[in-house]
């Protein structure tokens, strides 16, 4: 499969039309930002480790009933993925309080939440993401009640699957964001599940292994997200 026109750059993927017009192909960049752009930089290895990790961790869900874009790898740094009408919304949910919430709230940093918070973000970089409802979602028609359930359905049902993936690997999933879009009529997983958009602390000492570390200036980025692929069981080809 050959990437024909670049459609959309994201601050981290690239997406490019194919001979089928049903499929897209996702290039993973190294470049890494933070606070809405504010913070940008190139990480060596990056858009391979991600679009590696992705891969494996869209197969994982795929295999526990979880209908997602990802069709197949097509070299280190590129996917396969079917075409989406996206929603323009972020769905986040969180194990433990920190980030934004944190922030918001005054909420205690690492504080457990039980249930699990759920939250919808409207994709909007030039307003700071804000945080919604699923009135705000209905009433402004960026998808109906129903679709607002079922992303917020399959968010925790991600959840739940990767918390006890994540555990294996002696690793506290913190949080994350997931996107979602529909193809022919059915809601489907979309973007990317990586380091780059969860929060991942290691289940003893705490230490942050995710983006944090780039949005804190903690160091060993690229190398943190190499550590929990290995964890994981992951191959990443460097080559
Ligand atoms: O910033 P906040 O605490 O709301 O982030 C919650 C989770 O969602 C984190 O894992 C963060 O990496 C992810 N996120 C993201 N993209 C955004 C906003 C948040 O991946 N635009």
């Amino acid at each position: 499969m050959e990437k024909l026109s670049k459609i959309t750059a994201g601050k981290a993927k690239s997406l490019y039309t194919t001979s089928n017009v049903e499929q897209l192909i996702m290039e993973f960049r190294d470049d890494t930002s933070a606070f809405d752009g504010k913070k940008m930089e190139a990480l060596d290895n990056k858009g391979k480790v991600n679009n590696q990790f992705n891969a494996f961790v869209m197969e994982f869900l795929s295999s526990k009933g979880v209908e997602t874009h990802f069709i197949e790898l097509l070299s280190s740094n590129e996917s396969l993925v079917y075409k989406l009408e996206m929603f323009p919304i972020e769905c986040v949910v969180r194990n433990r309080a920190t980030g934004s919430l944190c922030k918001r709230l005054g909420i205690e940093d690492g504080l457990i939440l039980d249930p699990p918070l759920f939250e919808f973000f409207l994709k909007d970089d030039d307003r700071g993401d804000p945080l919604i409802t699923d009135h705000h979602i209905e009433s402004f028609g960026w998808a109906s009640k129903e679709e607002a359930d079922a992303m917020q359905e399959l968010t925790l049902k991600v959840n739940n699957i990767l918390v006890e993936f994540f555990k294996k690997a002696n690793l506290i999933l913190v949080d994350f964001k997931l996107e979602f879009g529909k193809f022919n009529g059915k809601i489907l997983l979309a973007d990317e599940f990586t380091p780059d958009g969860c929060r991942l602390w290691d289940k003893d000492t705490l230490t942050k292994m995710d983006k944090d570390r780039f949005r804190q200036d903690l160091g060993n980025v690229i190398e943190s997200y190499g550590e929990v692929a290995e964890r994981l069981g992951m191959q990443i080809k460097l080559d």
